[in-house]
């Protein structure tokens, strides 16, 4: 559309000076706006320069309203062609949030399983210490008992070294009387 004009042929005229059928072109200038002419066809390629005006002369006000007309359009093309790049780019970044929340999702997944398995290790070791703890206290158990023979025993072997004594000196005394 940013061309200066535009072709289409249209046969049963009279010919241009290279004797081909000249071709209906459209004006873009500010002077002609949209205003239709005939010319070469060749006329960007070393054709001639045959040139009729094909429409009437424009009026002021279409020499004023189409060419603002053009620019608006123009510009409006520009605008939705931002505006798709826009969208192009958003729909880009949804795209890779959507990623990077499905990887989210996927090592939270992998987190609560392996919390899952911690706990699980949490509960055996809590298991294994309740049971070094009962043991624990059956051995002190058994110390304390093991300490209260050997209390028994050291007293009796005490008394039994006394009756030892006694003894000798019983017949110490025996042998001398
Ligand atoms: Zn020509």
């Amino acid at each position: 559309m940013s061309s200066s004009s535009s072709t289409s042929s249209s046969p049963g005229l009279r010919l241009c000076y290279c004797k081909k059928t000249p071709c209906l072109q459209t004006s873009w200038t500010d002077d002609n706006p949209g205003r239709r002419f005939k010319g070469c066809e060749n006329w960007k390629n070393g054709g001639c320069n045959f040139f009729r005006w094909f429409d009437p002369p424009m009026c002021p006000r279409s020499m004023v309203v189409i060419p603002e007309l053009r620019r608006e359009k123009i510009r409006v093309a520009s605008e939705n062609d931002q505006l798709r790049q826009k969208i192009s780019s958003l729909l880009d970044e949804k795209m890779n949030l959507e990623r990077t929340i499905a990887n989210m999702g996927f090592e939270n997944s992998n987190m609560a399983r392996r919390l899952c398995s911690l706990q699980g290790e949490n509960s055996n070791q809590r298991r294994t210490i309740c049971y070094l703890e009962d043991e624990n206290v059956k051995l002190l158990t058994n110390i304390s008992h093991l300490e209260d023979s050997i209390a028994r025993l050291t007293t009796k072997n005490k008394m039994m070294q006394l009756v030892i004594v006694v003894s000798w000196m019983f017949f110490l005394v025996i042998w001398f009387a």
